[in-house]
């Protein structure tokens, strides 16, 4: 452990998170990388596929949803005379021959309208390659503030956005833990405490995110 013990009182997330990272450099050899990149169009881009697919939030539902699935229906998300706000309808919608839609003014082209099956197997797989927890099925906040069409749910703005969370990489806590194992040392969020930091859904009963920090 470092010699000077850290204050976490008046300091913001971003310095209590620099000195515990560089504590465990300094203390585990151990590098924790962080997920970078959140953008306002990253983090829609995904809110809205979560929506339309799983909508694992219990307190909102978008405002055009299924009846019983809570998420963004078919009929909305597929609308042409809907206008998205700052992402594509076409980055998401797949036709049967999975590729994007084409639109013949305010309608779908002929031979060239959205598939269901098709495009709800494309928006899965946007979720999977942008690494999202749990399988893609994890719940990503809104990007806007409120959020926007073919959404417009209740759910807050990331906090990532407004730099007061970040995502640890797993295999950087899982070294971590092991290290604290071998030096019977306490746990990752014993270790957090010291620097006002917490996992405030490690245990979230539909949804935990073991890597998600955040301020006490
Ligand atoms: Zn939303
Ligand atoms: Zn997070």
């Amino acid at each position: 452990m470092t010699k000077n013990k850290f204050d976490p009182k008046g300091k913001t997330f971003k310095q209590r998170l620099e000195a515990f990272l560089d504590d465990v450099k300094a203390t585990h050899k151990i590098t924790i990388g962080r997920d970078s990149g959140r953008t306002v169009v990253w983090q829609t881009t995904h809110h809205v596929a979560h929506m339309f697919l799983y909508n694992r939030y219990k307190s909102t539902k978008p405002l055009k949803s299924h009846l019983t699935k809570r998420t963004i229906s078919w009929e909305h998300f597929s609308d042409p005379k809907i206008v998205w706000n700052t992402i594509k309808q076409a980055d998401f919608l797949r036709t049967k021959k999975n590729v994007a839609p084409v639109k013949f003014g305010n309608a779908w082209k002929s031979g060239f309208e959205p598939d269901e099956e098709t495009t709800i197997k494309y928006v899965k797989s946007i979720q999977t390659k942008a690494g999202i927890g749990d399988s893609g099925k994890a719940m990503v906040s809104a990007g806007l503030k409120p959020c926007g069409e073919p959404c417009k749910c209740g759910a807050g703005r990331s906090k990532h956005l407004d730099g007061v969370a970040a995502d640890l990489k797993t295999v950087g806590l899982n070294q971590l833990t092991a290290s604290l194992v071998k030096a019977k040392a306490g746990t990752i969020d014993d270790y957090l405490k010291k620097y006002g930091l917490h996992r405030p859904f490690l245990n979230h009963a539909k949804s935990p995110e073991p890597w998600h920090i955040e301020a006490l």
